[in-house]
């Protein structure tokens, strides 16, 4: 399969509204459409990784502080982050044509989605990618928040070198509902990346941002259960943060309300640092380095 057809493709066919399968998914503004290009040379906060792979442009998952909503050009598009994704439908066949080698290559998937939000479970756009990567033996860091990562497990664990980033950024589902409202609750990520560990795959926990904390013990211990031994821990205050315009006010209320300040998140993050065996802050977490030689 080189162009992603289990999904109906509703800008070359817009009867197909109807289609069982796009209902499913119909608050979202789906299109279709082929790449330049599937790769992309990494930089900035993650430029020890060679490149980046998006699979998808948008994310349904639609965080309220996502950095990446302010990247595109149509102002339309940004108000409108969450509500639309963009399908790469050539991805694999770009994969399969790159022209320069790709053995020991160091991939971060994704920088600007997620590559495991709702739609990956029909579309299964990334699965196509990953026996490919596998056997040209590139080395994978996948960055989600999406549990559906433990459905690939059986061909992550082909790779030589992989780690697999879990998102967790509070302890608190009221302020989970507030700032990541369309995200998974924090049980079903930790469920996920203790299967991940169980598998014998590399797995990093990732607090980033780290939201305002109800119980930093009790989200010590819910991190130690899953069995993951390393953990990135970086600063999120909304003062300073980009907001996207849809942030509800109930949301900047209740950061305000929890008193979460960078004193408090300093005041955490020692907790962590502490109580758990192996935590990075900010960039160095995302060093390629650390992520992918466990
Ligand atoms: S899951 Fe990641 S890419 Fe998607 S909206 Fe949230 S922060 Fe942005």
């Amino acid at each position: 399969m080189t162009k992603a057809s289990h999904l109906v493709n509703t800008r070359q066919d817009p009867t197909c509204k109807s289609h069982p399968r796009y209902q499913r998914y119909r608050r979202l503004d789906l299109e279709f459409k082929d790449c330049q290009s599937i790769l992309t040379k990494a930089t900035g906060f993650i430029g020890g990784f060679d490149y980046t792979l998006n699979p998808y442009s948008g994310c349904a998952f639609g965080c309220s502080y996502c950095y990446a909503a302010f990247f595109p050009r149509d102002p339309e598009l940004r108000d409108n982050w969450g509500h639309w994704v963009k399908v790469k439908q050539n991805a694999l066949d770009k994969l399969q044509h790159m022209r320069t080698p790709l053995a020991g290559k160091r991939v971060y998937m994704s920088s600007v989605t997620d590559p495991y939000q709702p739609l990956e479970r029909d579309l299964r756009l990334v699965r196509s990618l990953l026996p490919f990567m596998a056997e040209r033996k590139l080395e994978l860091v996948v960055q989600t928040r999406g549990s559906l990562v433990v459905r690939d497990l059986d061909l992550l664990t082909r790779f030589h070198r992989v780690c697999v980033n879990m998102t967790v950024t509070t302890d608190c589902e009221d302020v989970r509902r507030a700032l990541e409202p369309r995200c998974e609750p924090i049980a079903a990520r930790l469920e996920a990346i203790a299967q991940v560990v169980e598998a014998g795959i590399p797995a990093v926990v990732t607090l980033t941002p780290l939201l305002p904390v109800r119980s930093p013990r009790k989200l010590v211990a819910a991190l130690l259960d899953t069995g993951a031994r390393r953990f990135v821990v970086q600063s999120f205050h909304p003062t300073k943060g980009n907001f996207m315009a849809g942030t509800g006010q109930a949301a900047l209320d209740m950061t305000k309300s929890l008193g979460w300040t960078e004193d408090r998140y300093r005041e955490i993050r020692s907790i962590l640092e502490a109580d758990l065996p192996d935590v990075r802050e900010g960039q160095a977490g995302f060093d390629p380095n650390w992520l992918l030689t466990a």
